[in-house]
């Protein structure tokens, strides 16, 4: 799991460096810089939402099916594989942890 936060302006996507596993562990409020348009932008706990690492390894899953289509059997395979990982208790548990920052309060 990482922690997000969205440029209200350009709508970038900024991955925090942050363990926190709840807004509570957060600063109340903080500065961070947007990639795109370079400006410093005021961010609060309630700006943060979590995304499951596991999430964007579906992503890879289906990007590993497609190059299977292009080129054979093996990539099916690479993505099958891939996917059967998102079933596993570490990727759940990923899950649940993403699951229960977004619902926690500052
Ligand atoms: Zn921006």
């Amino acid at each position: 799991m990482h922690l997000e936060v969205k440029c209200p302006v350009h709508g970038s996507r900024v991955r925090l460096v942050s363990k926190a596993t709840s807004r509570a562990e957060l600063p109340a409020d903080f500065l961070i810089r947007c990639p795109q348009g370079g400006e410093h932008l005021l961010m609060h706990p309630s700006d943060v939402y979590a995304v499951s690492d596991s999430t964007a390894q579906a992503g890879l899953s289906a990007l590993g099916a497609a190059i299977g289509l292009l080129g054979g059997g093996a990539g099916i395979v690479v993505g099958g594989l891939i996917g059967a990982l998102l079933g596993t208790p570490r990727a759940r548990e990923d899950q649940e942890m993403a699951r229960r920052f977004d619902e926690s309060h500052e």
